[in-house]
């Protein structure tokens, strides 16, 4: 059930970036996929009976659906996810999904590969880009930008399409190792300039340069500066509301990172 019907007109300002979902995104249905597949029950905390909003993963009181913002965007991702990551209530590949609209979902395992991830590898209209650090591939391989199409001929040039391993580092590191498909694509490496921006804030979250983050940068680099903001104030303000759940405390709905997403969303 999505909330969205619950908060009317809190966003009715909203240019064209608030459509309200019709239909779950990738990671929303592999996560189906793969809770289909498990022979145990995933037990997640959830409300008082267990329960999670299934549009945004968290507890009814701090469902933020009615704030999802979408944005249409040139580039895409691809996200390939370790096994257990679709499951996990705190992934933030989902929030990636929620918000840029060509996002791509699927399970990573060693010995197989989706007919469907290589037929979007191959799709002339993309031109994928495996975000790692260049350290790990082979010189030739890695670049710093991503192709920004010349102004007099946008329709023709490729849209970037950013490869995200979605997993813990030693997981992605095997990943990477393993995914022979992958292995003709360039490597986009970034810079340490800007891996030392978020620095500053991992201390904040407590944990490590999480995949949404790297999906903000990787619009960044592709001109895409409103969705690259707007994915960083979504991500602030899910966590805001993971945290607050977390510790029992209610949502501010006025704080600080709602009334960032609330200005890139035009609604203030
Ligand atoms: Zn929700």
């Amino acid at each position: 059930m999505h909330t969205t019907l619950l908060f009317p007109g809190l966003f009715q300002a909203a240019a064209c970036t608030t459509i309200p979902p019709t239909q779950p995104h990738a990671v929303s249905r592999l996560r189906a996929e793969r809770l289909a597949r498990s022979s145990k029950p995933f037990l997640a905390r959830g409300g008082p009976k267990g329960e999670r909003c299934p549009g945004c993963r968290l507890v009814p009181s701090h469902c933020l659906c009615a704030v999802r913002p979408v944005i249409p965007t040139r580039a895409g991702v691809c996200l390939l996810m370790a096994d257990i990551e679709p499951l996990k209530p705190s992934n933030t590949g989902w929030l990636i999904a929620d918000v840029v609209l060509d996002t791509f979902a699927f399970g990573w395992a060693r010995t197989e590969v989706a007919p469907d991830l290589l037929a979007l590898l191959a799709d002339p209209q993309w031109q994928p880009l495996v975000v790692f650090p260049g350290e790990f591939a082979e010189a030739d391989r890695v670049v710093t930008q991503t192709p920004v199409p010349a102004p007099v001929s946008p329709a023709v040039a490729k849209r970037p399409l950013f490869v995200l391993l979605d997993a813990t580092w030693p997981e992605a590191r095997k990943m990477f190792r393993k995914s022979p498909y992958l292995n003709h694509l360039p490597v986009l490496s970034l810079a340490p300039e800007q891996v030392s921006r978020y620095v500053l804030r991992r201390s904040k979250r407590g944990d490590h340069f999480c995949t949404a983050e790297v999906a903000s940068l990787c619009l960044g680099l592709a001109g895409e500066s409103h969705a690259s903001l707007t994915l960083d104030a979504y991500l602030d303000v899910f966590t805001h509301h993971y945290l607050q759940a977390k510790h029992q405390l209610p949502p501010q709905w006025e704080g600080e990172a709602h009334h960032r997403l609330q200005v890139l969303m035009g609604a203030v």
